[in-house]
């Protein structure tokens, strides 16, 4: 064999070679590409599963479901009406100005809720009468109309300190009336845990309004109003701002007040079930609660009992 026929030779295998391992290499470089392909279309197979796999249906219709509360929170007194005042040294302390900041101070707390929606009768120092303030929660179709107040020596069934909730009698709406009472509890709940007196539930006749089935209606108009319109009313009187001890214990600085209106929205929170906002957390709800009623007739006189809710 001659030099050149050996080069040939040579030049031909490496052709050979270099079409079988070009061949080999494309080969691989189209499996790879096929194993690609077939692996994103794994995945997006496995993404139109799992997208078909989640109850996107089911999760919007519990949302719908899940209702939406609405509470109006109505901070008692304002402008020329300043309800009871305590007299101190430093100067006159009107309840209207107390009663607003611990509404302030609720609805703050209250927002930290989930499925509630809160509304104010009024944010100043305004003039407001008892219509007015119901037609708020009428208008805006209200579940809830809390009324805040502070008691004096005047207030009714004999009381000189601590906190009182007047709630519906039940002489009419039977049902909306035991709401209001069990509302009423879990608030006397949540002002006694920050050691105020619990005077408990008020329940108070008035003399000359009756219901329609003639029985003696609601005594306060902030109950007997909502009351007529299916919304469960109730006065909150968390301390008796005309009591020295009441006053510097509970109502005379920023941080007691803030503690009232944050006890004040636990109370509706607890009632109502409503999960924290943060923790997702749902209070318990209050079990065999008895609580002490005191019950004004007609003819102006207490009763005193206790009764036992959430049984
Ligand atoms: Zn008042």
């Amino acid at each position: 064999m001659c030099y050149i026929e050996k080069d040939r030779i040579l030049l031909f295998f490496f052709i050979c070679f270099s079409f079988m391992f070009y061949g080999i290499g494309i080969n691989y470089a189209t499996e790879q590409k096929l194993a690609a392909e077939q692996a994103e279309e794994l995945t997006t197979e496995q993404l139109a599963e799992a997208t078909t796999e989640l109850p996107a249906e089911a999760t919007t219709t519990a949302q719908a479901e899940q209702k939406t509360y609405v509470v109006v929170i109505d901070a008692g007194h304002g402008g020329n009406d300043t309800g009871a005042s305590y007299h101190s040294e430093e100067g006159k302390i009107n309840e209207k100005t107390v009663n607003l900041k611990i509404a302030k101070y609720m609805k703050a707390a209250l927002e930290q809720y989930d499925n509630v929606k809160v509304i104010m009768t009024r944010t100043k120092n305004v003039y407001m009468d008892l219509d007015e303030r119901t037609d708020i929660a009428v208008e805006n179709d209200a579940d809830l109309f809390i009324s805040l107040h502070n008691n004096s020596l005047e207030g009714a069934g004999g009381y000189a300190s601590g906190s009182s909730v007047c709630v519906a009698i039940g002489n009419a709406k039977k049902e909306l009336s035991t709401e209001s009472q069990k509302l009423g509890c879990n608030f006397v709940y949540e002002l006694g845990e920050l050691g105020l007196k619990q005077n408990g539930l008020m329940m108070r006749s008035a003399v000359s309004y009756e219901y329609k089935n003639g029985k003696p209606a609601d005594y306060y108009a902030n109950i007997r109003n909502p009351l007529k319109h299916g919304i469960i009313g109730i006065i909150v009187e968390h301390a008796f701002i005309d009591n020295a001890d009441d006053f510097y214990d509970y109502l005379c600085s920023k941080e007691q007040l803030q503690k009232l209106g944050e006890a004040d929205a636990r109370a509706v929170a607890r009632y109502l079930q409503l999960p924290a906002k943060d923790s997702g957390e749902v209070l318990a709800s209050l079990s065999d609660y008895n609580v002490k009623i005191c019950r004004i007739g007609q003819s102006g006189k207490a009763k005193k009992f206790y009764r036992t809710y959430y049984k």
